[in-house]
């Protein structure tokens, strides 16, 4: 048998209706903050990742999922393509590329989709996973620097997590500084690494040397001693990314947003500068970030293009499913309705009915003239329909038809006409 590839999963009904709920909820929420969606390639070039996400991050050393793509157009030559692994890439790209810095305003831009690491799999991580995305970005004119932009982003998630349901969040809050106060951080990390690198894990060692940030992000439990004691970014911050940061927590005050300062938490993307944030839930276990985000500055640039700063958060759709801890079965709607034609030539006058029933808003399942009663009543009480329609040529010529209560088996015979109405009172109002 050929099974899906580990790492990836199908998602089936009735959950879908979770997907659908959240996904529903988040773009009634960004709709409130004239967010507007938009959809870029599920693949881009490989550089795209390796100049953003950063090459030293395990996201773009282990986990992406590259091809080179030799063309059959002896013209065209061969390229590096890779699965996006995350979205903020692909929408500064296509912000650059469709030089939407022109509009002079702040682009307020959701997506959602599917992401792709080579992670190990386990609960809450998969290798084709869901995000719903969003981002702010603008040139500095549009204010797009400005600390109300942070404030209000995460105002936005604390709402949509509220509207779905979630409470017992933690929204951890750092400022990862800026290309200003990095340096001498990264100095002051260096110099405290210098010590104790030889006990710490490869990975460290490494990053030790080229990107000194990342052992903050380090998980091996005998290098977390020797993390605590490293000197904290926020002692670091320039007068201003100290107030940028601290205007941020004024307002979050101001709108009653909780929040914990995480110092440690660096995220793990090169892109990121000032407010980084993660909100987090104890429901799910060593997965417990249910979404992540931060500022980035200069990201544009490094791509190539305008001065536009910006600031987004992705949130795992697959891990919110998962806090949800709803039953799919409460938010699934069972057809109102299951037509049973009886006997020969009655599947077309079934065809008919249904046809005026559903443009009506009637949802029906239609059965068929092969079918016996027994059977076609069995099979829509199965389905969870409220009522059962019979069509037979005696109801034909009537043109009225049985319509059985699967609830109390009370059975009446309805006008064609007044159906739809008896179905689905609150239809046609
Ligand atoms: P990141 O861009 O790594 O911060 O990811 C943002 C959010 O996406 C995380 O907080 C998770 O909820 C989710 N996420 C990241 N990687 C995975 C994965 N492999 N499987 C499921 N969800 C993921």
């Amino acid at each position: 048998m050929i099974k899906a590839v580990r790492g990836t999963r199908d998602l089936l009904p009735p959950d879908t209706a979770l997907w659908n709920f959240v996904e529903t909820a988040a773009r009634d929420i960004f709709r409130l903050y004239n967010f507007r969606e938009i959809r870029t390639p599920i693949f881009e070039q490989t550089q795209l990742f390796a100049r953003s996400v950063g090459e030293e991050t395990d996201i773009v050393s282990k986990e992406m999922f590259t091809w080179e793509d030799s063309s059959r157009a002896a013209s065209e030559k061969t390229q590096s393509l890779t699965l996006r692994p995350e979205a903020t890439a692909g929408i500064v790209r296509a912000y650059i590329e469709h030089d939407l810095n022109r509009t002079g305003l702040l682009q307020r831009l959701y997506m959602i989709g599917p992401m792709f690491r080579r992670e190990r799999p386990q609960k809450g991580r998969y290798r084709q996973f869901f995000q719903i995305d969003a981002e702010v970005i603008g040139p500095p004119t549009a204010g797009s620097e400005s600390p109300s932009v942070d404030a209000e982003l995460l105002e936005m998630l604390a709402t949509f997590l509220e509207r779905i349901g979630i409470t017992g969040w933690t929204l951890e809050l750092n400022s990862v500084g800026c290309a200003n106060d990095r340096p001498r951080y990264n100095e002051a990390l260096r110099a405290a690494l210098a010590k104790d690198l030889d006990k710490m894990c490869a990975d460290c060692q490494r990053r030790a040397v080229t990107n000194p940030l990342r052992v903050l992000d380090c998980k091996v439990p005998e290098d977390q001693p020797i993390i605590e004691k490293l000197p904290r970014m926020l002692d670091y911050l320039d007068e201003s990314c100290r107030q940028h940061f601290q205007a941020v927590q004024d307002l979050l005050a101001a709108v009653g947003v909780p929040y914990v300062i995480n110092s440690r938490m660096v995220r793990g993307l090169d892109y990121y500068t000032r407010t980084a944030f993660e909100f987090t839930h104890g429901a799910l276990g060593a997965q417990n970030a249910i979404l992540g985000g931060g500022r980035y500055d200069g990201l544009s640039e490094w791509l190539g293009g305008p001065k536009a700063p910006g600031i987004g958060f992705a949130i795992g759709e697959d891990r919110l499913v998962l806090a949800l801890g709803r039953t799919a079965e409460a938010l699934s709607h069972p057809p109102d309705a299951y037509l049973a034609p009886l006997g020969t030539g009655m599947d077309r006058e079934a065809a008919r009915l249904a046809r005026e029933l559903r443009r009506q808003g009637v949802v029906v399942e239609l059965g068929d003239e092969s079918f016996r009663l027994k059977k076609s009543l069995e099979t829509a009480s199965k389905i969870g329909a409220r009522y059962a329609v019979i069509i037979g040529e005696n109801e034909v010529k009537a043109d009225a038809f049985a319509l059985k209560n699967l609830a109390t088996g009370e059975q009446v015979t309805v006008p064609r006409a007044e159906l739809a109405r008896r179905i689905q009172p609150t239809l046609l109002k």
